[in-house]
């Protein structure tokens, strides 16, 4: 361990006093009571590094924390000194960034000799309320003990949203009452590696609720995403009326941007949102919904009767801006449900006549060029540019061997990502949320593979998110990474180990 502890990301300060904490076992978290539910999920995290459960009482050693509303909302104090870790903060969420700054500090210190700790006072908060970091569980179906896997890993590097990518051309996974075609048939596509002919799969309500209170038992926010209008061959397969030509349509087997779309003048399609929409307000506590908006196609919206129709009714001039007017409609529907939209960078397209809702956000991923333009016109902004190592279906590495497609993004970048780069004014940083990692699953297709894409990637994302730009350095956090690799290993993550850039 370094004089930093090693953490990942690295604190805002931290000083050691030169001494040693030492106990055979894991001392016992106590204290306030606001803090219960954080102490019993750092409990269930730590059992495994207590195999001498006994001991634990036998042992006067504890972890105590308390209550200081000097702090910050996401901040920690933690002084390890030889007979005690005192552990303050002013909310649940910095008591739980800090229980696992400890848990950090525990698996990299498990030793014949119990538990080891360099004394030390640790000073910590985020740069960035939005750190996140996107699943896409439609190009694979991953299945929810791998989902909450993540999660946990997500949130010992105080990533705290997990973007969901529920629905694509190649898989519905979210049931919908009142269209239950969209699991029935959408959920299911052609597979010629298994033996039934197809695979695929969706999360029943009771899967979602319990990943959901599963993320919040870990400061970690999920927000679902819905993809409309285009990545929607899903939708169609199930309900060909929603499509500009009727079909025939089938869930893809294949990967790319497809033409077929939802028919912008059929009415059919907002029902079909009004009711996705209720479903996503009632199972994720989230105030915000991402509705995808991307990689939309146009030419049969510019052949569709239904649809040039709709472009003469609303004013329109062309089909580019029919994508606008459906999205001010997405949002508004949202918000009349107390949500609020964020979509990636294209929903700000030709968007100058329909302009977006001022509240609605913008994830930037073409670069970031698109979340400069958004915040310019006064939104707010998630950074997640694939021209900076936020795209974690690329390749670590520029060698044919390695998984990954298309680019490269190399942990070197995720480190250097800065979502609040010197090119905007002092106006515009506040409107910058964050950032994010995405793992795009076409080639993704089991959960270590995605570990392997993951980590440490995301490790050093998580850096770039967490720590003051001033405490960044790219060396330094080379050499807290061994220690932290071992962390990684002990939780059973399987990680990239070539050049870092
Ligand atoms: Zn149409």
């Amino acid at each position: 361990m370094n004089e930093n502890l090693s953490l990942i990301p690295r604190p805002v300060s931290v000083k050691t006093t030169g001494s040693f904490f030492r106990s055979p076992v894991l001392p016992v978290p106590e204290g306030d009571t606001a803090f219960r539910n954080e102490i019993e999920t750092f409990k269930e995290q730590t059992t495994s590094c207590t195999n001498r459960r006994d001991a634990q009482a036998e042992n006067g050693k504890k972890i105590t924390l308390v209550t200081d509303k000097s702090l910050g909302v996401e901040a920690y104090v933690l002084e390890i000194n030889p007979q005690a870790l005192i552990l303050k903060a002013a909310s649940p969420a910095g008591a739980y960034h800090g229980l696992q700054s400890i848990r950090e500090l525990v698996l990299s210190s498990r030793g014949e000799t119990g538990i080891v700790l360099p004394c030390a006072e640790i000073v910590d908060y985020p740069r960035f309320p939005w750190r996140g970091f996107m699943l896409d569980c439609s190009r694979y179906f991953y299945r929810v003990e791998f989902i909450k896997k993540i999660i946990d890993a997500l949130s010992l590097h105080h990533i705290n949203v997990f973007h969901w990518h529920l629905t694509d051309d190649q898989g519905w996974r979210l049931p919908v009452q009142k269209y239950p075609l969209l699991t029935e048939i959408g959920s299911r596509r052609l597979d010629y590696r298994s033996k039934a002919g197809y695979s695929g799969g969706f999360y029943s309500r009771e899967e979602i609720r319990g990943i959901v209170d599963y993320a919040a038992s870990r400061h970690v926010e999920i927000v679902p995403e819905v993809d409309l209008p285009g990545h929607t061959s899903s939708v169609l397969a199930a309900y060909p009326g929603l499509g500009c030509t009727g079909g025939p349509y089938r869930v893809e087997d294949r990967f790319g941007i497809f033409e077929e779309v939802l028919c912008a003048g059929n009415d059919g399609i907002f029902d079909l949102a009004e009711a996705v929409f209720d479903t996503l307000a009632e199972l994720f506590p989230s105030p915000w919904v991402h509705i995808g908006g991307d990689e939309v196609r146009f030419n049969r919206w510019d052949a569709c009767p239904k649809c040039k129709q709709r472009i003469e009714e609303a004013g329109l001039t062309s089909s580019r801006e029919l994508q606008s007017w459906i999205t001010v409609k997405f949002a508004r529907m949202l918000s009349e449900r107390g949500k609020t939209a964020i979509g990636w960078d294209e929903i700000l397209e030709d968007s100058e006549r329909y302009r977006l809702p001022e509240d609605a956000a913008v994830m930037s991923w073409r670069g970031r060029e698109g979340g400069l333009r958004a915040s310019r016109l006064g939104h707010r902004v998630v950074m997640s540019p694939n021209t900076e190592g936020c795209y974690f279906d690329y390749r670590h590495y520029k060698d044919p061997e390695e998984p990954g497609r298309l680019q490269v993004s190399t942990v070197y970048q995720c480190y250097n990502m800065d979502p609040a780069g010197p090119e905007l004014t002092e106006d515009e940083v506040p409107l910058i949320l964050g950032g994010q990692g995405n793992l795009w699953s076409e080639l993704i297709y089991a959960g270590k593979i995605a570990e392997y894409m993951i980590f440490p990637r995301l490790c050093a994302l998580a850096e770039a998110l967490w720590t003051p730009r001033a405490g960044k350095n790219f060396t330094d956090f080379t050499e807290r990474l061994p220690v932290h690799r071992e962390r990684l290993d002990g939780l059973g993550l399987l990680q990239y180990r070539g050049p870092l850039g």
